[in-house]
């Protein structure tokens, strides 16, 4: 199942080392069959098990698949071992972007031109509910034609895993891109603590040092904490103003993505032809999304867009059978799927559900619903929950969990009772649906 010789899953020639994170392993390597270069991200699993994330991990990964943008780094695929997960993503050709700072702070225009494609990403996934926590220089990598390509999007609860254990605050040696709310422990606002952090980007690559430094580390949290930086004298006023709102302390009045984007110097020469040029990301998102965004015009997403990269994920590349290996053994049996019908709607039809199947129903805060059966069985009455998160305004992704019963019943009450009853409102089933639904997926997943 791991690596055979150097390849991986019978797929990918797994190649040099191109780096190494606290956490994960980065590879260059090469699809067998398509000659591809792709990037392969090694993560022990181990590492997110002890903190208990694994749930989260696989959620984010899902969505994670819907996200396409040009200044976003590919997932192509996620594929897991016993003890490792692997992480099949787009190759980002030219090196990170602060190699480049390293020789010297940037002219204004190319400053601007970085950080718009910067802000262009972090909207993008902030508009599906995918914050990245950790945005900072060894995260932003240029591709050949120098195009800003932002990595590890959605991989937040591994840097949850990384703060769990202490790493932000030691292996990564520094809390420079952090926002003060985070480092503080309270519970924060993913899309300002990504504003913050990229604030201090912006400082850095027009002053070719960081905004908040101490040798003292205490020192530094404090000056972080206070918003205590100053403006080398070459930076324009209107920058100066603008890192004001952005380095802001206080959360709740820190500035919004959508106001940032409406700000003049912000928006000097913002023209979607600016952000994409390789071409790469051409197909996937065409340039009028990007006029859409940058004029705060809600949009759809457009389900012909996700349809077929969708299909494709569900397909033969989303093997994720080896991070379900613990479910098995709690016999914890759980699925989702995604949906393009409102909340609403999916309610109403696990109502339909509970009325068909004598099932006691109960909704909760936060698309939460849970049901209970009426019959004893073997290990008492079977109960299953399901949870509904927003992907976009219309795609949502449903979790379906037994938590406590027999997981015959269980599978017999998915066969039965939850596949059918929701067969109206289900787009695709994912993860673990195989175990449940292993006709679902031959019969669904077939790309047409
Ligand atoms: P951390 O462990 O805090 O996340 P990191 O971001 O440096 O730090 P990784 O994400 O594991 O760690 O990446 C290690 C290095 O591999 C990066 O610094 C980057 O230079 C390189 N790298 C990561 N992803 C890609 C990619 N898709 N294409 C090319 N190089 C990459
Ligand atoms: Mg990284």
């Amino acid at each position: 199942m791991e690596k055979k010789g150097n390849i991986l899953m019978q797929k990918y020639e797994v190649g040099k080392l191109i780096g190494q994170g606290s956490f994960a392993k980065v590879h260059h390597a090469r699809d067998v069959k398509t000659g591809r270069s792709v990037a392969i991200k090694i993560i022990d699993k181990e590492k997110i098990e002890k903190v208990g994330l694994m749930d989260q991990i696989k959620r984010e990964i899902s969505v994670m698949r819907l996200v396409q943008h040009p200044n976003v780094v590919q997932l192509y695929e996620v594929m897991a071992s016993k003890s490792k997960i692997y992480f099949a993503m787009e190759y980002v050709r030219g090196g990170e972007l602060f190699n480049k700072v390293a020789k010297g702070r940037l002219k204004e225009d190319a400053a601007r031109r970085y950080f718009q494609q910067l802000i262009a990403a972090v909207d993008y996934c902030h508009s599906r509910g995918v914050y990245h926590r950790d945005l900072k220089p060894e995260n932003l990598l240029l591709d050949e034609s120098g195009n800003l390509k932002v990595s590890d999007f959605g991989l937040s609860a591994i840097v949850e895993s990384k703060r769990h254990d202490g790493l932000l605050h030691t292996t990564c040696g520094t809390p420079a891109y952090v926002a003060p709310e985070v480092i503080n422990n309270r519970g924060y606002d993913g899309e300002k603590a990504d504003i913050w952090s990229c604030g201090v980007i912006l400082y850095v690559l027009l002053a070719g040092f960081l905004p908040f430094q101490d040798p003292n580390l205490m020192e530094m949290y404090r000056k972080i904490c206070r918003g205590d930086f100053k403006c080398p004298q070459w930076f324009p006023p209107e920058v100066r103003k603008l890192l004001s709102r952005i380095l802001d302390p206080n959360s709740s009045s820190r500035i919004t993505v959508a106001k940032l984007m409406a700000n003049p110097w912000f928006k000097k020469g913002f023209r979607p032809s600016n952000l994409i040029k390789s071409g790469q990301g051409q197909g996937s998102t065409s340039s009028s999304d990007i006029v859409q965004e940058e004029e705060g015009v809600e949009q759809e997403p457009a389900p012909a867009k996700l349809n077929a990269f969708d299909l494709i994920s569900l397909s033969s590349g989303f093997d994720l059978s080896g991070l379900f290996e613990d479910d098995h053994q709690n016999s914890k049996r759980e699925a989702w799927f995604t949906t393009q019908k409102s909340p609403d709607a999916v309610v109403s039809k696990l109502e339909e559900l509970a009325t068909t199947q004598s099932f006691r129903i109960k909704k909760k805060d936060g698309g939460r619903v849970k049901m209970q059966g009426s019959k004893e069985g073997r290990k008492g009455q079977l109960a299953i929950d399901a949870e509904i998160f927003e992907v976009a305004p219309s795609l949502h992704m449903v979790e379906v969990k037994k938590t406590a019963g027999d997981t015959m019943e269980y599978l017999k009450f998915c066969d039965q009772g939850l596949r059918p009853t929701l067969k109206d409102v289900v787009w695709h089933w994912q993860g673990s649906a195989e175990d449940l639904c292993p006709q679902a997926i031959q019969e669904e997943c077939v790309p047409n």
